[in-house]
């Protein structure tokens, strides 16, 4: 008889069934998992309890007949209710904990992972070899690209550039409120939506889970089909306007012209080959510019790739790297999503999307919410918590490189050659939030000066024996010893301590 096979909720979509070649055995019962304790241990956003759970259960639903669906406290819990003692399969988990899991019970038969372009071999073998100093996300990309012939036209890249991201830099349009350009896929709750917002009141009532963030219609795909259409009408629609305004924010647009696609992508919904490919072919139909396509590419053939690997190459005692030697905590106003307690229109602006939504482009995670967590010197493991917990696509594999690496710098310059750090100036020039601020971006002293702006000199203070060591980063300090007015700065920094700005 055929094994069952296990699927973790972010190993939803059909190419994780795929048989054959370390894959389940044919027609295998399968067995799904709901764990209670889960949601019990940490506050997560209620939008992303609720996407994880809506997913499962459609998941389940789908199967119909040979799903074994099982709620139960813990996995381990969970998987003897649905085979007992008897031998499963189950794909490489995401994460280290459950990969230990898996690896400590002795009728479960790990297959390798999937979900992903490249393989871990593929990837050693890239890190480790010859004369490789660093290890670059450009060349990285450029490896994934010729491996899976991606974008190439023979041994060259399509168009002769590798690299379009200086198209991609523009600041939003003038006076516009949202960009021109047309709405996302948005989904349409059913019944299971249903029965999910209603156990999640009912525990919540109880006192048995607490959430963070509001609750509000479900924005993002949890089954094979919403994906694709979700995938669809970004490639259809919106690819096109993709690159130019990839970096830029506008208060009243959060959307812009990215594709929302990790959600889908990270539940294991989409195949990455069908995003990239269908992008690719919307280029070569000419129906899509190179500069949004490459852009787009670059996200998951280069970045999500990159980010993927280096979790597992990096080790476990990656999530604990402090090298800014950070410690103050995450205070209550920014943990709890309290956007109301803030004046700064950015910040103020991008914690209220995170409270209503669960989920920001990649600007204000890095230049708003990640800049203030490192300008604070916010200790780095609390904030890939909050940003774990807070997001919607936030899982442990695509957290801790991106808040630990790229982020809050924590890893030393493992990942990025120097930390992402924006004054007032940098915001003003990427969005539309300081035109409505009580404070301006260009003043460093007085009552309306730049919280923002005054967080990044007192960085570029208090770190100033790693920045000026950088060539990337020395001329920022020569800047701050032509600065007058530094000491009433820092006093200024000092009394606001950890309060909202
Ligand atoms: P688009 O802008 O449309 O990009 C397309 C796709 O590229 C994304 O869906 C995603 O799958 C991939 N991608 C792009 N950049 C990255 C990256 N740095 N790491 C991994 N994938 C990437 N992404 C997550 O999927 N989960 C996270 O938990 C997450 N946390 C982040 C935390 C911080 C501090 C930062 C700076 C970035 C984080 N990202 C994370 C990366 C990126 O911000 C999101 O993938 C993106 O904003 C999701 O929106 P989108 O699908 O519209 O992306």
């Amino acid at each position: 008889a055929a094994r069952p096979h296990w699927l973790f909720a972010d190993q939803l979509g059909p190419h994780f069934l795929r048989e054959g070649d370390a894959g389940p055995d044919p027609d295998a019962p399968v067995v799904l998992v709901e764990s209670r304790a889960v949601l019990r241990r940490r506050v997560f956003h209620r939008a992303k309890a609720h996407l994880v759970l809506s997913a499962l259960r459609h998941r389940a639903a789908e199967l119909g007949d040979r799903a074994r669906y099982v709620r139960a406290d813990t996995y381990r819990e969970g998987l003897r209710l649905a085979v007992g003692a008897s031998a499963v399969t189950v794909h490489h988990p995401t994460s280290r904990a459950a990969l230990k899991l898996v690896e400590s019970l002795p009728q479960v038969r790990v297959l390798p992972a999937r979900g992903f372009l490249t393989d871990f071999v593929a990837f050693r073998r890239w890190a480790d070899g010859r004369g490789r100093r660093r290890l670059l996300l450009e060349d990285f990309y450029h490896a994934v690209r010729v491996q899976c012939g991606l974008l190439m036209d023979g041994g060259a890249p399509v168009g002769g550039r590798w690299n379009l991201d200086a198209e991609n830099r523009e600041r939003p349009p003038r006076g516009a409120e949202r960009l021109p350009v047309e709405p996302p896929w948005w989904p349409q709750e059913d019944e299971i939506d249903e029965e999910v917002r209603a156990d999640l009141d009912r525990w919540e009532r109880r006192g048995e889970v607490r959430f963070l963030g509001r609750d509000g219609p479900r924005r993002f795909p949890v089954t094979r089909g919403e994906a694709q259409q979700a995938l669809d009408r970004f490639l259809a629609v919106r690819l096109p306007a993709f690159g130019r305004f990839e970096d830029a924010m506008l208060a009243g647009d959060p959307w812009m012209a990215h594709s929302l696609l990790s959600v889908p992508l990270n539940l294991g919904l989409l195949d990455p080959l069908e995003c990239v490919r269908g992008a690719e072919a919307a280029h070569r139909a000419g129906a899509a510019p190179l500069n949004s396509v490459e852009g787009f590419v670059r996200q998951i053939a280069g970045w999500r790739e990159y980010v993927w690997h280096l979790y597992w190459y990096f080790g476990d005692d990656y999530r604990h790297a402090n090298a800014l030697d950070h410690r103050e905590p995450v205070p209550a106003w920014f943990a709890d999503l309290d956007a109301d307690a803030v004046e700064a229109a950015c910040l103020r602006g991008a914690l209220a999307q995170v409270r209503d939504t669960g989920w920001t482009h990649h600007i204000p995670r890095l230049m708003l919410l990640g800049n203030w967590a490192l300008q604070h010197g916010w200790n780095p493991r609390e904030v890939t918590d909050w940003f774990h917990r807070a997001f919607v696509d936030g899982y442990d594999w695509v957290m801790v490189p991106n808040v630990v690496g790229m982020s809050q710098h924590a890893d030393g310059g493992r990942m990025t050659t120097k930390p992402y750090l924006a004054g007032g100036s940098y915001i003003h020039r990427m969005s539309d939030f300081c035109g409505a601020c009580r404070y301006r971006p260009q003043e460093r002293t007085g009552p309306a000066a730049c919280p923002v702006t005054t967080g990044y000199w007192a960085f570029v203070a208090g770190h100033r024996a790693l920045l000026e060591h950088n060539p990337r980063t020395a001329r920022t300090v020569a800047q701050l010893d032509g600065l007058s007015g530094i000491e009433d700065l820092l006093a200024v920094e000092r009394r606001r301590g950890g309060g909202p700005p």
